[in-house]
């Protein structure tokens, strides 16, 4: 019996994510040219593709900050932003398109902390305000999700006090505080020094070990070969190529992608 020397890529149960046949317009511009894609629960995608193709705004139409022109994007048994009212798709109320993005972290390039808040207010801000939870339960739980992230000791520090590794793990740490399904990256390194780019990363680590789904836009190869489960790459607002880092980073299919890793590897 011979041994396949690619193993198929394990489809993970349940989709937590599945994006079907989605579009999106800026003006003229076809921003979005059809997505589809599915991140099973517990799965950690890494996507990959040019400045412009359109890894951007495909998170912030997960997570309805954009809305689409075509397809439909579930998370869960859930579509984002629409509910089907007989044979039709009618947008949500604004108060459940709120609960359904509390379900949803995100992380971007830039921190976008409180600047005169410390690190815990910051985290703690939304569990209180939001989830209407005790201050006493959230400075605790806030002060594990920092320790947690490495920042034990930087509880009471002011954003600027901290350095731009530091204040990223924050906003991580603040994300998380809202327990959320399933954490967005957008480029979360690409703003940091150098020096600071392997903290952060490690904090994203030890979160896909405990099972979190995250969907990672990301340039750092290395990390996207060592974590992610399936990577994608991205190009002109379509998913050119998509299977595990094996597949697609070290053996891919096509030019685009080649040509793409060429350039970053
Ligand atoms: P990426 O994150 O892959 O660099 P983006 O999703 O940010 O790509 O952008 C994809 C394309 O959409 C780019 O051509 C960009 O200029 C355009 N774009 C993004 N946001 C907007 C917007 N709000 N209005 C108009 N064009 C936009
Ligand atoms: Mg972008």
């Amino acid at each position: 019996m011979t041994i396949p020397a690619s193993t198929p890529v394990s489809t993970p149960t349940a989709p937590l994510v599945r994006a079907e046949g989605v579009h999106k317009y800026f003006g003229d511009l076809h921003v979005l040219q059809g997505i589809d894609l599915e991140v099973g629960a517990g799965e950690v995608l890494c996507l990959l593709g040019p400045s412009g193709s359109g890894k951007s705004t495909f998170l912030r139409c997960i997570n309805h900050l954009e809305t689409i022109h075509s397809g439909r994007i579930w998370l869960g048994d859930e579509i984002i932003g629409y509910q089907q009212q007989g044979t039709r798709l009618v947008e949500r109320p604004e108060r459940e398109i709120v609960r359904q993005r509390r379900a949803m972290g995100m992380v971007f390039q830039r921190f976008n902390l409180f600047p005169h808040r410390t690190a815990l207010e910051n985290v703690i801000e939304g569990p209180v305000r939001v989830k209407g939870m005790s201050a006493r339960s959230a400075r605790e739980r806030g002060t594990e999700l920092l320790e947690r992230v490495g920042l034990g000791g930087k509880l009471d520090a002011y954003p600027r006090q901290l350095s731009g590794g530091q204040q990223q793990r924050v906003a991580i740490a603040r994300a998380l505080a809202m327990e959320p399904t399933l954490m967005l990256f957008d480029e979360p390194t690409s703003a940091l020094d150098p020096e600071l780019v392997g903290e952060v990363l490690t904090v994203m680590k030890d979160l896909a070990d405990s099972g979190l789904t995250m969907i990672v836009v990301t340039h750092e190869i290395g990390f996207a070969r060592e974590v992610a489960d399936r990577v994608a790459f991205m190009d002109g607002g379509q998913i050119v190529e998509i299977g595990t880092p094996a597949e697609v980073i070290d053996s891919p299919r096509h030019e685009r992608t080649r040509a793409f890793l060429s350039r970053v590897l």
